[in-house]
């Protein structure tokens, strides 16, 4: 027998954000007057403890068995609302949230407008919540294990913290060694602790960890399934040195035939290495890898008489018959912590990045001063007809950040502080050069920032309000040209060296990534978040989350409070062993289907596949939904000519009366 439905319409204040455009008390009463609406209620936060006690309480003493509320999007609060009648009794899909806040009330500016049409949301709400079916939601066993997508410092915070908890963890990380940008920064702002001592130690931590299988120089190739099983396939590729037997000695490096030849990666090209190298002498593992595309051997076939590298390998560690390696593994979560990429100042040609070579970039300024830099920490430039120390040394902040004409409207958030940390250094190193940092304006917003920022100034640095326009050579100089914007003069500043501050941007290959696990981006192209507030570290794809730069800029501490807050997200399902898989995803009439298989090309999610079952003694194919994988996002339906794949709660039979109701209002 179908029960009688009887609702109850809860219409919340939310503050003043619905009720000072929308006059609830109209949408209340007129809520009660709709056809089997027993109560109706207004409440200034219908999503606070009162507010659902107020809906539980109803259930029960007046026999409610629909809910309706008329608050904000379904994305904010619906399973808040779901759990709450879920605790009364009622099945949690009986409900349906009218959003009168951001469909209304915040589009909308007249009140008599914005109430009719929030009494309009509530009506076609009422003509659909009695057509809802009940629903159960199921249990999946949850692999307690997780993957973790890049090793910089969001990934091996991330990694130590999942291994820590017990559980096992591969981190992949596609260069030869772990440590990621951190590792070529030479002191960190605002404390100026040096990059290494801080992170060389959590590097060797996650190589010995007993939980964290380590998989350098290995590309994430396939991964398919779903929350709590993911099955992934990584391939590790070819170094050309057995792993076992490298003792690291290096000996190989200095003898080989092209020694010290190529730009280093690490030293951002300022500093060489040979075809055969580690990365930088910290690296971890500290095991050689033979560049393929720089070897004699592997791209002519031949290296002098025989390999040098061989010849001289007291382990007898090369090995050139080696191939790339598959590794196959289960994981329950997967956290995405592939950074970014600096911004590129070639695309600034007025500033003169691929002109002069006295002008560089932030990252090049951090290898300059470093102790493990080419110069072993002295700043020294050419200045295009000799080495010199820099007498006057300039800044320009915010290169590919802020700046529209790039594409990049966004703030890199590091820049500010960066800058003012490297003129701290050169001012250390260099008591008499000028210092001067062009700039738009200082975001010093962080924890000891801006103490920071006011401690480079009194050590004789000087902030230029201006964003200077075009760079030019004018004898052994560089001229910057520019205009103070606070005091409208113009500039022609001669200096011997330019630090461009460039910001940060999205990796280049992050396509691959996002193809992998179907990641969206945001409009600054970085990975998007599933909330921006409620779920920080979250993604669309449940299971999948973010740590580190690969979701938007952010310096350090924010990149490991991030990564924490990833591992402990991950490890949800990892404690659990289960997860729950929503009852609301699409569901195939097999009688009706005919096995085009539109709705496999369409769906999003990757969630129907084509099966063979028996109709009438005949074989034939039909689709078939994986709900853990759907996302009851509904783009199947209307790729169905024969109307046979629908989303549960989503059904014609639910929407169609609902669109009516709309219609029929005036
Ligand atoms: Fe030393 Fe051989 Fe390893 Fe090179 S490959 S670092 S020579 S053990
Ligand atoms: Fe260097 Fe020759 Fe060995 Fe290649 S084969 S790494 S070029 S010594
Ligand atoms: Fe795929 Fe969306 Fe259809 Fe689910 S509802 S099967 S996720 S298209
Ligand atoms: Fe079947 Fe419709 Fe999918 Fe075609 S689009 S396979 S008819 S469910």
């Amino acid at each position: 027998m179908i029960e009688k439905p009887k609702i109850g319409v809860y219409v919340c204040h939310c503050g003043i954000n619905i009720a000072s455009t929308v006059d609830v008390e109209t949408v209340e009463e007129y809520a009660l007057k709709l056809p089997n609406v027993e109560v109706a209620r207004t409440y200034s936060y219908m999503c606070s403890d009162p507010g659902q006690a107020l809906i539980k309480e109803d259930i029960k003493e007046h026999g409610l068995n629909r809910i309706i509320v008329a608050s904000c999007s379904p994305r904010m609060h619906e399973t808040t609302f779901r759990k709450a009648i879920q605790e009364a009794g009622l099945n949690p899909y009986f409900l349906e949230m009218a959003n009168i806040r951001e469909q209304c009330s915040w589009v909308h500016q007249d009140m008599e407008e914005a109430t009719a049409k929030a009494k309009k949301l509530v009506t076609a709400s009422v003509a659909k919540v009695r057509l809802l079916e009940a629903l159960e939601s199921t249990e999946v066993d949850a692999e307690p294990a997780a993957l973790i997508i890049g090793a910089g410092i969001a990934g091996i915070q991330a990694a130590l913290d999942i291994a820590d908890a017990g559980f096992k963890t591969y981190l992949v990380e596609k260069t030869p060694s772990v440590g990621g940008r951190m590792a070529q920064l030479d002191k960190t702002f605002p404390t100026l602790d040096c990059s290494a001592c801080i992170l060389t130690p959590k590097m060797v931590d996650c190589a010995s960890h007993p939980n964290i299988e380590l998989l350098t120089y290995s590309e994430v190739e396939e991964i398919n399934g779903f929350i709590g099983n993911f099955d992934v396939r990584v391939r590790k590729k070819a170094r050309y040195v057995d792993f076992e037997k490298c003792t690291g000695c290096g000996d190989c490096a200095k003898e080989c035939r092209v020694a010290d030849r190529f730009p280093s990666e690490f030293d951002e090209g300022m500093g060489k290495r040979s075809a055969i190298y580690l990365p930088f002498p910290q690296a971890v593992p500290a095991k050689y890898t033979i560049d393929p595309e720089q070897c004699l051997y592997l791209t002519r076939g031949k290296c002098g008489k025989e390999p040098k590298c061989q010849e001289v390998c007291g382990a007898d560690a090369i090995n050139f018959e080696q191939e790339d390696e598959y590794v196959e593994f289960k994981v329950g979560a997967i956290i995405v912590a592939t950074g970014f990429d600096p911004f590129d100042p070639s695309r600034k040609p007025e500033y003169g990045y691929d002109d002069y070579p006295n002008v560089i970039t932030g990252m090049e300024m951090e290898r300059l001063v470093s102790a493990s830099g080419p110069t072993g920490g002295k700043v020294l430039i050419n200045n295009g007809k000799e080495e010199i120390e820099p007498k006057e040394v300039a800044f320009i902040k915010c290169v590919g950040s802020r700046d529209e004409s790039v594409g990049n409207e966004y703030c890199s958030r590091v820049c500010c502080m960066y800058t003012a940390k490297q003129a701290h250094l050169i001012r250390e190193k260099l008591p008499d050069a000028n210092i001067r940092i062009y700039y738009m304006d200082v975001r010093a917003f962080g924890k000891g920032y801006e103490e920071f920022y006011d401690r480079v100034r009194r050590e004789n640095v000087r902030y230029i309000r201006g964003n200077p326009s075009e760079i030019f050579k004018r004898g052994n100089k560089l001229v910057v040209k520019a205009e103070d914007t606070l005091t409208s003069t113009p500039l022609e500043d001669e200096v011997d060296l330019v630090v461009l501050g460039v910001g940060l941007e999205p990796r280049a290959e992050m396509r691959q990534v996002m193809d992998l696990l179907r990641l969206s981006q945001s409009g600054d192209r970085f990975f998007l978040e599933a909330h921006p507030k409620l779920r920080p570290v979250d993604t669309a794809t449940e299971g999948v989350f973010l740590a580190g730069c690969c979701q938007g800029p952010k310096d350090i501490p924010d990149t490991v409070a991030q990564a924490k807050g990833a591992a402990s997200s991950a490890m949800i399902p990892l404690a659990r062993g289960s997860v729950t898989i929503d009852a609301q995803v699409a569901e195939v009439n097999e009688a009706t289907c005919r096995g085009c298989g539109f709705c496999v090309e369409i769906c999003p999610y990757s969630a129907i596949e084509m099966v063979t079952v028996n109709r009438f003694g005949h074989e034939i194919e039909v689709a078939k939904v994986n709900e853990a994988l759907c996302k009851g996002c509904g783009s199947c339906s209307p790729a169905c000519l024969s109307d046979s794949i629908q989303p549960k709660s989503f059904r014609d039979r639910q929407i169609l009366p609902q669109i009516a109701a709309l219609g029929a209002m005036k």
